[in-house]
């Protein structure tokens, strides 16, 4: 699966993807991610890539032909890496990170995971002209409702969430299937060495080698532990029985 991620800050996005798992998708092919310098593709003589917003108000906006430019470039990446037989290449959803989208989950990464590429535009200052979003934007997805300074983070959070389920990135030991919001459950509690730290024994079950067992009480463990941190998701799993 492939991600670009269009930003005015490709070290800052590339060097958070590069590290750990990621890094090692990436360098194994599992995954490809290239962060585009919207900067590279102004027109201004200066570099400048903003500017003030019509009808006033502060702080600048991200201007519309830049960001479009750099977008058709993405594309033509894209239709480059497509395999000829696969042409015309699968259509392209371009996500633009934003407080005022639809609120990012696991159902989502899910979803999205099944793509074959995904474009991120990031927003700076006061956002993008709005009549560059109408022209190539066809999700508009947010983290969470709180304002950050830039949407590298939030793309980097959702290329994270998603990149994780695409099919060889997690070891058969880093398994996404049994964690945490699969079938609206929380993951139950895990220990590692030693079996006693500071007087508190691991589950005397665990040790037992009786792996119905194990999973009963996993079971069990995740049920209760969903109803006390998360009462709305527990109501929502007690729904779907
Ligand atoms: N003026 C915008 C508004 O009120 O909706 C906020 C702009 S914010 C300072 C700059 C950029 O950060 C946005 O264009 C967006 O790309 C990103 N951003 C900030 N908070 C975000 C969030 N919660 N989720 C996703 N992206 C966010």
């Amino acid at each position: 699966m492939d991600f670009y991620i269009m930003t005015l800050f490709p070290e800052m996005v590339m060097q958070g993807l590069s590290a750990s798992i990621l890094g090692r998708a990436i360098e194994r092919g599992h995954i490809y991610a290239r962060a585009v310098n919207i900067r590279d593709y102004t027109t201004d003589k200066h570099k400048k890539v903003d500017d003030y917003t019509y009808g006033g108000g502060a702080g600048m906006l991200m201007q519309a032909q830049p960001v479009y430019d750099a977008y058709l470039a993405v594309e033509k990446m894209i239709e480059e890496k497509c395999a000829p037989e696969h042409k015309p290449c699968a259509k392209r959803r371009v996500i633009y990170v934003t407080p005022q989208g639809k609120t990012f989950s696991q159902e989502m990464a899910r979803e999205l995971a099944g793509e074959e590429n995904l474009i991120f535009l990031c927003g700076h200052y006061e956002g993008v002209d709005e009549r560059v979003l109408e022209e190539i934007v066809t999700d508009y997805v947010s983290i969470g409702d709180y304002v950050l300074t830039g949407g590298e983070l939030p793309a980097m959070v959702m290329v994270d969430a998603i990149a994780r389920l695409v099919p060889g990135v997690l070891h058969n030991d880093e398994s996404a299937a049994t964690e945490s919001f699969n079938n609206d459950l929380l993951e139950y509690p895990q220990y590692s060495r030693p079996e006693i730290w500071h007087d508190k024994r691991v589950p005397e079950i665990l040790l037992s080698g009786d792996h119905a067992k194990v999973d009963e009480w996993r079971l069990e463990q995740s049920i209760e532990k969903t109803k006390r941190l998360r009462p709305d998701l527990y109501e929502k799993w007690k729904a779907r029985r």
